[in-house]
Order: C-alpha cells, then structure tokens, then sequence
C-alpha cells in the first residue's frame, strides 16, 4: 500500500488509544498495537495488546459478577439486554465510523450502519425470548419442574467480518440468562469492540461485560481457563477444533459457529434476471467476507449463461471503494492474510482453465479487490473446494439435479445453502436432500434474532438465536417434589 512514511507518522501520533473493560472500569496495557484502515493504510487507532494478567482479572471479575447476576429477575435480565440496544443506537453514528474505518465496509448499504441497526435489533429481540419453566409432572406423585440455569462465566471469541454484530450475538443470550462474559475480539479488528463495551459498562452493573484484547494465544488462554464454563465461538473450521481441544480439560459446554462452503443451485425453470440481484447479494455481501455467504453456485446447463450474464451485469453496476465515501456499497477485503489468499485462490483457478467472466485482479491500491465471477470451474480447484472469503464465486454448469445434490453435499461444511426455481414443491424436494443447518429457497443469507442459526458437519456445533440458542447458555436443573 503506497503511503509516504511522514503520512504514517502523523496518523499514527495523533490516533486514539483504546483500553480494555475489565470489571467496570478501563484498563490500560503496556503495549498498544496500531490498526490500520484496509482501504487507506492509515493508522485508526491502538488496541491494548492484554496479557495474561489481564485475561485473570476479566475471568474473576466476570466471576465475582456472577455470584449477584444470576440471582437478577427476569426483569433485570430484559432490562439489561434493552440497554445494551439503546447503547447501539445512541451511539450508532460513532461506531458505525469507526467499524467502517477499521474493518473497510462501507458506511451504507448492507455495511457499518446496517450493523449497528443489526445489533440493536438483536439485542431488543433477545430481551423478549422466555424460557419458561416447564412442569414434566404435576399429580399426586408429585410436582417435577424443568428450570434453566444460567451456566456461569462464558468465554466469547470473535472474527473480524461482523465485529459488533458477532459480539452481541454472543454477549447479549448471555446476559439475559444471567451469566456473565469475558469477550477477546479478533486482533484485526478490536476497536469497535473496545469501545462498544465501553459503552455498555456506562449502563450495565461492573463485571457482566468484560473485553481483553490480544492475540490469538489469548484467545486460547481463555479457552483453556478452568473458570470460563461455556466456550462461544465464531470464526474458521480449524481455530474451532483448537477451541475444542482447550476446553475438553474442563468440560466446557460449546457454540461454535465456523466456516462454511454454501451452495446454491440454480434449478432449470428458474428466471435468471429475476433472481440475479438476490443472488448477487447473497455472495457479496461485505465482499464476500461472511460465514453464511453464497460461495458456489452450480447452474442448469440451460440457464447457465443467462445466469452468468445477469451477475456480470449486476457486477459492472456496483461500487467499491473506501466506505467512509456513502456512494460506495462495497469495500475491501480486511487484511493482507486474506487479501493473500484470494489472490491465489483466482490465480489458481485461472491456471487452471476457468474463465474469469469479470474482475480477477487486484484493484492496485489498499486491499481492494473486485468483484469476481468464475465460469468454466468444477470441483477439484481450490476455488470451489475450499472456502474462499472474498468477493469471488465459481460458477458451475450441471445438467442433472441429483448429480447437482450431489456435489453441493460433497463437501466438509455445512452451515447454509439455497435452492433457486419457480416450481415450489421441486425446490422443497431439493432443499430436504441439501445437507446444511439453513437451507433458502429463492434467497440467501437472511438471518432473524427469532430463527436459530447453526451449521453441522465441520460448519459448527449447537446453534444461535431463538429459544433453542438461548437454552444453550444454560443449563437444565430438575426440582423433583413429593409432598
Ligand atoms: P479465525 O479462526 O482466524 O479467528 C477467530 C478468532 O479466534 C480471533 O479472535 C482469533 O484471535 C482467535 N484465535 C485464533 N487462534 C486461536 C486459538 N488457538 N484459540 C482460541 N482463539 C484463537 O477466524 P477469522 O479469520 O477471524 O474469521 C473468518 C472465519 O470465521 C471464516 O472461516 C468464517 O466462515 C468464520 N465465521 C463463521 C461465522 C458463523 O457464524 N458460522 C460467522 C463469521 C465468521
């Protein structure tokens, strides 16, 4: 990234220290690491860099919190969980800014903004969920009650797509069933994070939300510590499996949200313009750089390109650029890691024989990359196999439905995938045999607070949202009576 070493400087002297949250009050670091803008270089501000030390007090403080916390009334818990949400919108234009400047997705369209709405909008709908008690037996042989009892101190770590969003998710369940949490956001992206709890700690009681900030052995620190009881978890396939192995030694209960591969399948009496937007959003989505994202699509022989040509044209209508300019809808890809690999992933496909229908090389400034469309490309190719995490997707040709099923199911993830057709009960048929924890039919990607969300195979364990994911920050206590 072309910057003059004075720009550096100046941006780095005069950008904001942010401090971590520990049992109320700010905490300072020995260390602060600079994070820069992936669409400028520039330096937006410093994230402690916490220690050891730090992720000890955070777990006794969540600990100490959680002796009065769990003993709160429902109505304190809802109560709670609203201020988190009005805490989002009152300070929406601020996050929203710097989410933008540290993560690059633009300000408007489905970017920072559309977040922040997000995470209020999740945290108002989590305050309403209820998990009754429920009576199994109520006669003359007695009374026998099912309760929910929150779990204890919850350990959260985050990724660097959907920071704010990904860390309500995680914080908010927690605290409406009367636990407490210690958050470690990504190391790319801390600083909305910081500041978010910051925030939080104005209006919540000191201990419930906790945030360090680090690196990555920080994040398995905390998955190892004996205190922490339950482990939620979102980020890739592999990180999940360490997660996994850290909290066996304490039998933690586990969320984890991981990777994923989703397919989508174009079925023959499906309308290509008609669909081609939906599809469009569907992979694109914060350039591509979210769990639950359209990543191959496989295409009827008969509509193949039409289908392409209509993503083309979508493609050629977009903006990308810096996100704090509110004409652009898309941004860059994060970091250099990730910019990295799409880079090769394409190279790799173009090497190979596939036709790249639109984009296919770096843009030459920040880590922008443009939207990219791959025809001609069939399993066997990284670009299909694996997960690509940026604003690129294959395009496969097929011409029977089942071999169709086939392949979208050949693969270790299973979080989404989404069937595209006008015969509804022909989509049915086909969405029943897709192996994923949500399958779409004529949309993709679209999540409610009301709606549990959860991949299987490699794409995750136990789910979030809803009733179901709020029941997993708890655990289930029996009072069985006679009298
Ligand atoms: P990542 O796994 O590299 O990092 C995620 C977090 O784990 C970071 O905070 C990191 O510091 C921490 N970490 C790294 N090593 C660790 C260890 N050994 N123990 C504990 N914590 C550790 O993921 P990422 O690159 O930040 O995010 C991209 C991935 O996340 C993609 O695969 C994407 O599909 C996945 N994701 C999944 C969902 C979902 O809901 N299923 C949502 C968003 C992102």
């Amino acid at each position: 990234m072309a910057l003059s070493t004075s720009m550096v400087r100046r941006a780095v002297s005069m950008s904001p220290k942010f401090d971590m949250t520990i049992g109320g009050k700010r905490v300072a670091a020995e260390q602060y690491a600079p994070i820069r803008n992936p669409s400028t270089g520039e330096v937006v501000g410093h994230a402690a860099v916490g220690d050891i030390r730090h992720l000890d007090c955070a777990i006794a403080a969540a600990a100490d919190a959680f002796n009065t916390w769990r003993l709160s009334s429902e109505v304190a818990r809802r109560e709670a969980c609203r201020a988190i949400a009005q805490v989002c919108v009152d300070h929406a234009d601020e996050l929203s800014k710097l989410l933008t400047q540290e993560q690059g997705k633009p300000l408007k369209g489905l970017g920072s903004e559309f977040e922040l709405g997000g995470c209020a909008a999740w945290a108002n709908a989590t305050a309403e969920l209820n998990l009754p008690v429920k009576v199994l037996q109520d006669n003359e042989r007695g009374r026998i009650e099912m309760h929910r009892m929150p779990v204890g101190v919850i350990g959260s770590i985050t990724p660097w797509n959907w920071p704010l969003m990904i860390a309500i998710w995680h914080i908010v369940p927690a605290i409406r069933t009367g636990n407490t949490i210690v958050i470690k956001p990504s190391p790319f992206t801390p600083l909305s994070t910081l500041r978010l709890i910051q925030l939080m700690n104005d209006v919540l009681p000191a201990g419930l939300v906790n945030v360090i900030s680090g690196d990555d052995e920080l994040g398995a620190a905390l998955s190892r510590h004996p205190t922490v009881r339950k482990m939620v978890f979102t980020g890739s396939t592999a990180t999940g499996r360490k997660v996994m192995e850290s909290a066996a030694a304490s039998l933690k209960l586990l969320t984890l949200e991981l990777g994923g591969n989703d397919a989508g399948i174009v079925l023959p009496d499906a309308d290509p313009k008609a669909i081609a937007e939906r599809l469009f959003w569907g992979a694109f989505i914060n350039s591509g750089q979210t769990c639950g994202a359209l990543k191959r699509l496989y295409v009827h022989d008969s509509l193949y390109s039409a289908t392409c040509e209509a993503l083309v044209d979508m493609a050629k209508r977009v903006k990308m650029g810096d996100g704090m300019d509110t004409a652009n809808v898309l941004g860059p890809i994060q970091n250099e890691r990730q910019f990295n690999r799409v880079v090769e992933l394409v190279d790799e496909a173009r090497a190979s024989g596939a036709t790249i229908l639109t984009g296919g090389r770096p843009l030459g400034q920040g880590y922008f990359y443009p939207v990219t469309l791959v025809g001609d490309i069939e399993e066997g190719t990284r670009l299909v196999d694996e997960e690509q995490f940026g604003p690129v997707l294959p395009i496969i040709r097929y011409s029977e439905v089942d071999d169709a099923i086939r392949r979208a199911n050949g693969t270790e993830f299973g979080l989404d995938a989404s069937v595209w057709g006008r015969d509804q009960a022909a989509a049915q048929r086909v969405a029943q045999q897709l192996e994923a924890g949500t399958v779409w039919i004529n949309k993709h990607a679209e999540i409610a607070p009301h709606i549990p969300m959860g991949g299987i195979k490699s794409s995750g364990i136990g789910v979030e949202f809803g009733e179901e994911g709020l029941a997993a920050y708890t655990t289930i206590k029996i009072i069985s009576a006679a009298f």
